[in-house]
């Protein structure tokens, strides 16, 4: 960069001139499929800190001259009550290199500061993400907020439980202006680019809400077509387990257990890497990725990268990770789980709601909730539910603003990305713990890293806010129930998100039949019993499992 700033007659021209024909070179090979994401992101690193060396020139200069291009401006945000931004970091990555001006207002942010710096950054694209369902919510009031104040910029909406269905039939509808779904960070680039096009985006749009009319038509047809139960059906075909003592192993430790600054290096042997190159949108099963024809090569480095920083940063000790369990005497009542101060069994210390499976099943097929999986207080037995909550985000923030100053967003993704995988391998750690010595249901497993992942164990760890419990207020009960935010550090945001983001909360059930399921859509005679047990208004319970409900509000 240096000796191409001395050849040029400006600063800037060496930026508009070889850095962006190189980085068109590389968005147009990742366009082709020939170029992966971790290249891109690199390639990023070399521009931003090629940009870096050269901006007090630039600045220089435009105290003599005032004539940059104005270029297309997207402002990106994670929405408020939700703290992932590994996908948005991307996209911003990936159009910054497409010579796209990106505004990233970062995690956790409110409708108005939306609305404040679109209209203050004058921007031609909204681009709004989130990971937690309840974030679903948040957009489409983001969506309502924007109509409301006559905006006129287009919407991309992306993220992990975003879907192309979620937002024809949620979103689009709220905002008279284009709104776009986009995949993953590869189709931005497109979409954006469309969405800016004189010439191309009239026709872009018009196929686009074709597209969207037709799967909100296809949507209710389908949801007219689906059967549901009666909850009071669905309970009589409850999972069927005959009780039996044996089958109800008495823990080895009741009450909670803390495991403050766990070393990461034992963590580390529990990484499943599968998700990490999906993360890196690398798909292909771990290890075969890094013998991947396409991806291989790039696979490597990117393992290899990984694997460089991960010994960083525990022979630093750059992050921390902390970790609690408990476990506790538990019977099911109805569809409710009881939890109790001692095995007395005479004072309920909380209760936690389980969720039932209301779709009519194929014959033999029961219609489950998690409560089949402790042993009704009828039964007489002494039965126990555990909860977990870890992290491995202690630190991680901090970390990846050195590296973001540093311009290597290369790097400060990598650390985000390594955080999440460390956290679910402390959650798959803590729960081999529970099985072999701290419940003891199964002292003599001897299970390989790839059993673990393969789910061959006994028992299930579910986690509110995932399929077989749906609803993320069951949080704050597990919270309050294990004093986790005083004990690791890890809290709650106001829509119940974790932070740091690299945490894992769930329960923890031992019976053999215990399985994990998709709870899927629920009729408005559970949600009443739901509402009533929890003692939250239906309108509540509603706007909390707006993903789950077979009918329209
Ligand atoms: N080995 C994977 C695990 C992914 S699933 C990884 O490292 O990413 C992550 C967690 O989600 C599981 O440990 C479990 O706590 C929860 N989970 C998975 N399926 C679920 C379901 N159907 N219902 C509730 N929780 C589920």
């Amino acid at each position: 960069v240096e000796e191409a700033r001395q050849k040029y007659d400006q600063p800037i021209e060496v930026i508009e001139g070889p850095m962006m024909n190189g980085m068109d070179v590389v968005g147009d090979l990742f366009g082709a499929g020939k170029m992966f994401l971790p290249q891109v992101v690199k390639s990023a690193r070399v521009m931003k800190k090629g940009v870096a060396h050269l901006i007090p020139y630039i600045e220089e200069e435009k105290e003599k001259n005032q004539n940059s291009e104005p270029k297309a401006k997207v402002l990106l945000a994670t929405v408020k009550g939700d703290v992932h931004d590994i996908g948005k970091n991307i996209v911003a990555v990936v159009l910054r290199c497409n010579n796209f001006d990106v505004i990233d207002l970062g995690v956790m942010v409110p409708a108005e500061k939306i609305l404040e710096e679109a209209r203050k950054n004058n921007v031609d694209i909204i681009g709004l993400s989130g990971l937690i369902t309840p974030s679903l919510d948040e957009m489409v009031h983001v969506a309502k907020e924007l109509k409301r104040e006559d905006f006129k910029q287009p919407l991309m909406i992306g993220g992990a439980t975003t879907s192309r269905m979620h937002t024809a039939v949620k979103i689009e509808q709220q905002y008279d202006q284009p709104v776009v779904h986009v995949l993953d960070a590869s189709r931005s680039v497109s979409v954006t680019g469309n969405l800016v096009s004189k010439t191309l985006r009239d026709e872009f749009v018009r196929k686009k809400r074709q597209e969207y009319l037709k799967l909100r038509d296809q949507h209710e047809s389908r949801s007219r077509r689906k059967n549901y139960l009666s909850l009071e059906d669905a309970r009589a075909n409850k999972t069927q387990i005959d009780w039996e003592s044996a089958d109800v192993k008495k823990p080895n430790n009741l009450g909670t257990q803390v495991f403050n600054d766990y070393p990461l290096e034992e963590i580390r042997n529990y990484i499943d890497w599968g998700p990490f190159f999906i993360a890196w949108q690398m798909k292909g099963k771990f290890p075969d990725v890094l013998e991947d024809e396409k991806y291989g090569e790039e696979a490597r480095k990117l393992y290899d990268d990984a694997n460089e920083l991960l010994d960083r940063i525990i022979k630093q000790k750059l992050v921390k990770a902390n970790a609690i369990i408990g476990i506790y005497p538990a019977n099911s009542v109805g569809d409710d789980i009881e939890v109790y101060a001692d095995e007395n069994r005479d004072e309920v210390l909380t209760t936690f709601h389980a969720l039932r499976q209301q779709s009519e099943k194929r014959r033999g097929q029961p219609n489950k909730a998690l409560s089949d999986f402790v042993a009704p207080k009828e039964t007489g037995l002494a039965d126990h539910v555990g909860g977990f909550a870890v992290t491995a985000g202690i630190g991680v923030p901090e970390l990846v603003k050195q590296f973001e100053d540093d311009h290597d967003d290369y790097n400060a993704i990598l650390t985000k990305s390594l955080a999440d995988r460390l956290a679910e391998a402390l959650a798959e750690l803590m729960h081999e713990k529970i099985r072999k010595q701290y419940w003891g249901y199964a002292p003599d497993e001897g299970f390989t890293n790839n059993d673990l992942i393969r789910e061959k164990y006994t028992g299930i760890r579910p986690a509110p806010g995932y399929p077989a419990q749906p609803d993320h207020t069951e949080k704050p009960i597990l919270f309050d129930l294990l004093n986790v935010p005083e004990l690791t550090g890890i809290e709650l945001t106001e829509n119940l998100a974790m932070t740091p983001a690299a945490s894992v909360s769930g329960l923890y059930f031992a019976h053999p039949e215990s399985s994990y399921f998709n709870v899927g859509n629920i009729s408005k005679d559970q949600v009443e019993d739901y509402a009533r047990r929890k003692g939250m208004t239906v309108e509540e319970v509603e706007r909390w499992l707006g993903s789950n409900l077979a009918y329209e509000k």
